[in-house]
């Protein structure tokens, strides 16, 4: 048992003992010594893979022994579950665990029992706004990752989380884990924490740089790996790797490159190396995962990465379903997949170490930076700092790629010699100010102008900085533009400025929108006029804000026609026509548009090509799209507005019923990114049915519309298809089998004769039954039933 150890619950260091842990990490003794396990506040920047986590664990564990609470805070949604299913194991010993993911603006009320909760930064701020009870009993607060404070997007929510959690609970312990940075002190500093700073390992690191015939490492020694002329560097080292055995395994590779598409194909081309090297037994295993692989979705991505790991390579990035992803990543910890190509997103926080890894691009194009730029120092020791598998592999390689002797010394002065970036915080930018001054405000943190700037006092901005003016003078822009969209109400009279949120700042707040969000959106849905006269919802007239523009060739007797550019003959063309005086005011693809250009939505890249395309769409369908369309000569706005535009037609694709795979083709994304895009536009339609509800002068039918525009995402399905999707097990396709066969609503399930139903549904039975179980139907069991043949025929 860990010697050092007290103050945990009973039995921890047995089961720590049990788990291989004899004794503490010299980074987590220097920890216990600073005082982690009796309440004190600590940052740890150590390399990864250094135990990290159970610095952490001891930390919340001996806070809850002495009747606290603690929360641990992780930077992406998918190590939520990870971090919480690894601290399930504390339950044997009373201490009950929960996270806290979905939606932003539930308030979590459930989880006020629990010992240990575990959140995205987001959905911790998103709790505080919405006043979750729990928050003040909080004696704990673990932050993984710390570093990311300096990611602008990002960074300033963690920030401001960790300044509220600890001005409503001052005792409050902090734990902070970061990566070596090249400034731990600051955060130390600004959380009032021990620093306990280490390069050690638990496993021998060696970093290196292969040019020609050999790598050359940090440590001075050699490794000859010869590359032939026309033979590829990567498949070479990787081969090396696998050749090279340990305790009778070979090693397995982790390579790191620039674009999706990279790693898609170097997957691909790797295959010729794992391929041959796999037992009879290895394959029989990997065709098993492939197949579950392919069951996941049936889409060319998954096809792609089926057909790769297959051969025992496989590809790792954003754009993947979660389900591929965490498959993957159980495989090659298996040792089962031998070598897999990632975007740096896996080298931030999913535990997938390999002994081998191969930094193969340290350049990686950049819009802003207007080029190729090279990556972060940071960000290339994070990747290396992957590779060496405790208890695994008797020591960790990690090798960039040069094409020169001259890249070799400018990679070795870059990276491998050079220490980390200091962080640094972004807070001080419009748009992490304007959101944080709302909250702050909304939530109670800060009355005035003078109580305002304390708090933000509590930030590592505020402590970094030697420009105290800053973040004071955009403090007051922002409040001037909020001020201006009716979302804080100032005072000025007497002395200090008073601030209040109004009624519909409050909400925007506990809705979590960005409020520059919530404004485009109340004007988007001003400019809908409330056209109807009878109240029937879809009976519209077109604002004269959304009429077509001057030299729009539209007629202007109040309606559109419009057919889809159709490039595909099985999908039915669109064409919306209706009497004169009664058009399609707001349509879905107007309110897909709206949600799109909001700065809450991260839109799709305009690709060489699609400008043309999408100006084209763009006075097609303008009548459609809410507000002015800027003129072409606005460059930034108007490309801004297209690609809200081709975002928004990838919405209404979805919601079209299009096949996944084809909308993956038609805008170059993977299947996760659809996703993505579908759940936040579902959010954003939420939350604009919220905001309409709740000011005046937008329209009762407005609301109606907004709500069946968000359900038609919710199901990917066009509106007829409604009632049925939303039959549990359904899902979009099967719904429009059922709806071809004759089967239009839930009504129709519990009705329809199970024959056509079993057809519709070619003959699966057990789905069938679930089905009309979750219809309601009284008797759903298909004992005897033949399927409909004449259904099925008409189904395929
Ligand atoms: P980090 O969070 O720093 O990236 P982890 O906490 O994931 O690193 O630790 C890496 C691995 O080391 C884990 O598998 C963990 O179980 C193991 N580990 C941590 N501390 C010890 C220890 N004291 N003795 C043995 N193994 C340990």
């Amino acid at each position: 048992e860990p010697s050092s150890l007290s103050g945990l619950p009973a039995g921890v260091g047995e089961a720590l003992e049990a788990e291989g842990v004899a004794e503490l990490y010299p980074p987590q003794e220097a920890a216990v010594d600073a005082g982690v396990t009796d309440g004190e506040s600590l940052v740890a920047a150590v390399p990864t893979a250094s135990g990290k986590t159970l610095i952490a664990e001891l930390a919340m564990l001996s806070s809850v022994e002495r009747g606290g609470k603690a929360l641990y805070i992780v930077p992406l949604r998918a190590l939520a579950s990870e971090k919480k299913a690894e601290f399930e194991r504390w339950e044997d010993h009373g201490v009950t665990v929960g996270v806290s993911t979905g939606n932003y603006d539930s308030d979590g009320e459930w989880l006020a029992s629990r010992d240990v909760i575990v959140a995205t930064s987001e959905k911790v701020d998103s709790l505080i706004r919405n006043g979750a009870p729990w928050i003040d009993d909080l004696t704990c607060v673990v932050s993984d990752e710390v570093h990311l404070v300096d990611d602008s997007h990002r960074g300033p929510t963690l920030e401001v989380t960790l300044a509220k959690l600890r001005k409503v609970n001052p005792g409050l312990q902090t734990v902070a884990l970061s990566a070596t940075v090249g400034n731990a002190d600051v955060i130390a500093d600004w959380l009032d924490a021990e620093l306990v700073e280490s390069d050690w390992r638990p496993i021998a690191l060696r970093t290196g740089v292969h040019f020609g015939n050999a790598i050359n490492f940090d440590d001075g020694s050699q490794r000859e790996v010869p590359v032939e002329r026309g033979e590829d560097q990567t498949a070479r080292l990787v081969a090396d790797a696998l050749d090279t055995e340990e305790d009778g395994q070979g090693g397995s590779s982790l390579v790191f490159v620039n674009s999706r598409r990279n790693a898609e194909s170097s997957a691909r081309k790797l295959t010729d190396v794992t391929g041959p090297r796999l037992t009879g037994e290895e394959r029989d295993r990997l065709r098993e995962l492939a197949e579950e692989i392919r069951g996941v979705s049936d889409t060319d991505t998954s096809e792609d990465l089926a057909d790769a790991v297959e051969r025992g390579s496989a590809f790792h990035h954003a754009g993947l379903a979660s389900e591929h992803r965490s498959l993957v990543e159980d495989a090659f910890r298996d040792r089962l997949i031998k070598c897999v190509s990632a975007t740096p997103t896996l080298a931030a926080g999913v535990n997938t170490p390999a002994r081998r890894v191969i930094v193969r691009d340290w350049r990686r194009y950049d819009g802003e930076f207007g080029g190729m730029k090279p990556l972060d120092v940071l960000e290339v020791h994070q990747m290396c700092g992957r590779a060496g598998r405790p208890g695994l592999d008797p020591y960790g390689e990690a090798v960039l790629l040069a094409n020169s002797a001259d890249t070799r010394e400018e990679l070795f002065d870059r990276y491998v010699w050079a220490e980390a970036e200091p962080v640094r915080s972004k807070l001080a930018a419009e748009p992490a100010l304007r959101t944080h001054v709302l909250a702050t405000v909304a939530s109670g943190f800060a009355a005035t102008r003078d109580g305002l700037l304390s708090f933000l006092d509590n930030t590592l901005y505020a402590t970094q900085t030697d420009d105290e003016g800053r973040l004071a003078a955009v403090t007051d822009t922002v409040l001037d533009y909020l001020d201006v969209n009716g979302f804080v109400e100032r005072d000025r009279d007497g002395g200090s400025e008073g601030l209040a949120a109004t009624g519909i700042g409050h909400t925007v707040s506990r809705l979590y929108l960005d409020p520059m969000s919530a404004a485009e959106i109340l004007d988007g849905l001003r400019t809908v006029p409330d056209g109807a006269d009878d109240g029937g919802a879809g009976d519209f007239v077109p604002a004269d804000g959304a009429a077509p523009g001057p030299d729009a060739d539209a007629d202007d007797a109040g309606f559109t026609t419009y057919t889809r550019a159709n490039d595909d003959g099985n999908e039915p063309a669109e064409t919306t026509e209706s009497d004169a005086g009664d058009g399609p005011a707001v349509t879905p693809l107007g309110l897909y548009h709206l949600v799109s250009r909001t700065p809450d939505t991260y839109q799709l890249y305009l690709k060489s090509g699609d400008r043309e395309e999408y100006t084209e769409v763009c006075y097609e369908r303008e009548a459609e799209l809410l507000g002015d369309t800027p003129s072409e000569y606005e460059d930034v706005r108007f490309e801004d507005w297209l690609a809200a535009l081709k975002t928004g037609r990838l919405l209404e694709d979805w919601a079209n019923e299009v096949d996944e795979d084809r909308i993956a083709e038609r805008y170059g994304v993977g299947p996760g990114d659809i996703r993505g895009k579908v759940d936040t536009a579902e959010w954003l339609l939420r939350a604009a049915e919220t905001l309409a509800r709740d000011v005046d002068g937008i329209d009762g039918d407005v609301v109606v519309q907004v709500r069946e525009a968000r359900k038609r995402l919710e199901y990917g399905v066009r509106e007829e298809l409604l009632d049925l999707a939303g039959v549990r097990n359904v899902g979009r396709k099967r719904a429009r089998r059922l709806y071809e066969a004759g089967i239009e609503s839930r009504a129709d399930l519990r009705e329809a004769d199970k024959a056509v139903v079993l057809g519709a549904l070619r003959g699966r039975e057990r789905t069938a039954e679930r089905i009309l179980e979750n219809a309601g139907r009284e008797d759903p069991s298909l004992d005897g039933v033949d399927p409909d043949s004449s259904a099925s025929a008409a189904a395929t």
